[in-house]
Order: C-alpha cells, then structure tokens, then sequence
C-alpha cells in the first residue's frame, strides 16, 4: 500500500512525501460499559489508513482519496466543511487541531486504507488518527500529547460529521501496540497495557452484513435503564454497584432494569478476569469469558439479533474458543478466538450455513493486534 501511494503522490503534486499510518480495532471485551463508567478492551489492529504528506507553502489542505478516487480542497481559515464526507474527517481533524492551539499549514496528501468501512472496525477514526498524529508530527513537534490527539478524532465526529461517540475508537487508533491490548476505564480515563499474543489461535472477525434499525432508539432505553438502577442504588454510575447491591433493590426495580444491571455488572468483572487470564497467557479463560459476554448481551442486554446468536451458535459447534458481538449490537460482527486446528472448518461452516439461513455469507475479517498510530518508514 504504501508504494502505490507513495506513486500516486508523487505523480500528483511532484514532490516528496513523508508517510503515516494509524490502524482500525476490536475491542475483545468490554461492551456497554463505556457509558456506566466501566472498562473496555480494545486493540488497533493490521488493518490500515495511510496517507503520504507534504508541506505545500499554502493555506490550503489538497487531498486525493485513492479509495473514493475524488480529489477535494478546503482552505485553513474556511469555517464550511467539505460536501464529501470522507474529507470532512480530515477537515475536521484541522480545525480541532487549530481550535487546541496547534498548528496546522496547508499540505498536499494522498490517502488510502484497508479497513473495512462501515464493520465496526473504525475505519472513521484510522482516518482521523491518521491525520491528527501526522499533523502533530509534522507542525508541532509532537507537543500535543497522545490523549489529546484521540480527542481530535472524537470531536471530529461530534461536530463535523454527526455522530456522538465516546472516545474508544480513537484511543485504540492513537494508542494501540502491537500484542498488547488496551484496559480503558472510561470513568478515568486511566489505561494499561496487557499482552495479547495468542500463539496457536487466530482472531476472526465475521461480519454478518446486517443492520436492524429499530424504531425506538435502543442504546437510550438501555442507558436509561443503567441510569434508574444506578438512581435506585445511590451510586453514580453502576460501576460501583455489586450483585449483592443489586439483590438488595430487586423488588424496587422492574424485572427489565434487573437483567440490564445484571449484565453491566458481570461485564465490568469479566473484562477483569481477562486481564488476569493474559498475564498467565491462559486463553481458554478469555474465550469463556467471551461466551459469557455473548450470553449476557443477548439474554440479559438483549441488543444481539437472529443472525448474529446464529453466527455464535455455529461458532460453538466448531469448537471455537470464544465468540461474542462484537459493537453496540442489532448487527455487525462477531469476534471470535479459534485454534489453529478449528479454524478452517469453521469458516468453511460459518460461511455455509449462513449462506444456507440468510441468503449470503458472513464477511470473513482476519486480524492481528498492531500498532496504532505511527510515522512509517522509508
Ligand atoms: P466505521 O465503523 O468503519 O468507522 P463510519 O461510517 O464511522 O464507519 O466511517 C466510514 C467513513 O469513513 C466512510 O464513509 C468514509 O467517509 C471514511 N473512510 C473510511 N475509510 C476510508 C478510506 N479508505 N478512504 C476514504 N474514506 C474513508
Ligand atoms: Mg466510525
């Protein structure tokens, strides 16, 4: 990839170039808990935005999508963001930068990826790390401090490109490193390092291509939910609340609320267990807990959906060692860490007969724990 966009570059706008890359992610376990305050897992992955940049002696930003083969440019004093969607990532990635403080000239680049769009990889915040590092590197010396440049991303999407995240995706994207994930506590934004290098086992993502829209907006009904448990218990958020807390209010809260509570609850120590399960490098534990994380969102969260229990279903047969939804739900992925020795029947299975059930197979996703951002060497 880089060559080719190195090529590109070279062919548009004559000059030399200096190459950045940041990566797209999982999150291995961890899920519904960003919003009760709790912890999420998550890793950059080898999937990849790469951008070749120079410094043009301009106040205008000329970028060339080599993917969406379009070419846009905006000026550095504009307050319109681009009609494309795709540079209004890099748009607003220069203004947060300059709204911080920072510096941002005008630059010519050429840009490419390989992280699937829309799979719940991230491929919106590769691109915006991908930036926001290259223009801290290139025009602030690397001042603005790693934490910072993940916030870049996250306003970008806030307000330039609508969507209300929190800040995992960019997190992962500035911060990944290769073999290890990333323990986020999303109350302090604390992190740790753990190592995930699971020699003897792949990490498989299936994409299962669908999306239930639903009409009443889910995600609010389920943070409702941990809000009046939380507004029950007396704590803040339900990062504080234990089982036996929750016993206690049972007969004060609806049956609903109680299985919601009951998840967040085990899913906050589950993402603790399997920090433990890596430093022992005991990967059965984290595949069971992945399971369990699965049951949870689908029973007691209830956010899983036909296809994906069914992809979860075919992975337990297979003999897999963890399979869980991967995301907010409703659709998308599952992640799942097999045995070298399952794998191949299970991807010759899982394709099959979802195929057979749902008219077309599953997207097949392999990845490996990365780093995130970084300059890429010549
Ligand atoms: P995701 O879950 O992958 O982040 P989003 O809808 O948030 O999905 O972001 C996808 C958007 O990011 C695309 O519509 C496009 O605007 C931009 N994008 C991602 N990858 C590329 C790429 N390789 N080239 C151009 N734009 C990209
Ligand atoms: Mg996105």
């Amino acid at each position: 990839m880089k060559e080719k966009i190195k090529e590109q570059f070279k062919q548009r706008f004559g000059t030399d170039c200096v190459t950045y890359a940041s990566a797209g992610r999982i999150n291995l376990i961890g899920e519904h808990t960003d919003y009760n305050g709790g912890f999420v897992f998550p890793g950059a992955i080898d999937k990849y935005i790469m951008a070749a940049i120079n410094i043009n002696g301009t106040d205008k930003v000329r970028v060339y999508s080599m993917d969406m083969d379009a070419y846009c440019e905006f000026g550095l004093k504009e307050e319109d963001a681009p009609q494309e969607q795709w540079a209004r990532y890099i748009f607003g990635v220069c203004r947060e930068t300059i709204k911080r403080g920072g510096i941002v000239k005008g630059f010519d680049t050429v840009f490419a990826g390989n992280v699937p769009l829309g799979a719940g990889l991230s491929s919106s915040a590769a691109l915006e790390s991908c930036f926001a590092f290259a223009l801290n590197d290139m025009f602030n010396d690397n001042k603005i401090d790693k934490f910072e440049l993940a916030k870049i991303g996250q306003s970008t999407e806030h307000n330039y490109c609508g969507v209300n995240c929190g800040i995992m995706d960019q997190f992962a994207s500035v911060f990944g490193k290769k073999d290890c994930l990333m323990r986020l506590d999303c109350r302090s934004l604390e992190h740790e390092y753990f190592p995930f290098h699971p020699e003897g086992y792949k990490l498989v993502l299936l994409n299962s291509k669908v999306k239930h829209e639903l009409v009443d907006s889910p995600y609010n009904k389920r943070r409702e939910s941990c809000e009046r448990v939380a507004a029950t218990l007396g704590v803040e958020t339900l990062r504080d609340a234990s089982y036996t807390m929750l016993a206690d209010v049972r007969d004060k809260i609806s049956d609903e609320d109680y299985r919601r509570a009951r998840y967040v609850i085990g899913e906050k120590q589950r993402v603790l267990d399997v920090c433990d399960a890596l430093e022992r490098g005991d990967y059965e534990t984290v595949g069971r807990c992945m399971f369990e994380t699965h049951d949870g969102l689908s029973r007691d969260y209830e956010v899983s959906c036909e296809e994906l229990d069914y992809l979860n279903d075919v992975a337990r047969e297979c003999g897999v060692t963890g399979s869980r939804i991967m995301g907010g739900g409703f659709g998308g992925c599952t992640i799942n860490l097999v045995k070298d020795d399952r794998y191949d029947n299970f991807i010759a299975t899982a394709r099959e007969k979802f195929n057979a059930k749902y008219g077309h197979e599953p997207e097949v996703i392999n990845v490996i724990i990365s780093d995130g951002a970084h300059k890429v060497e010549d």
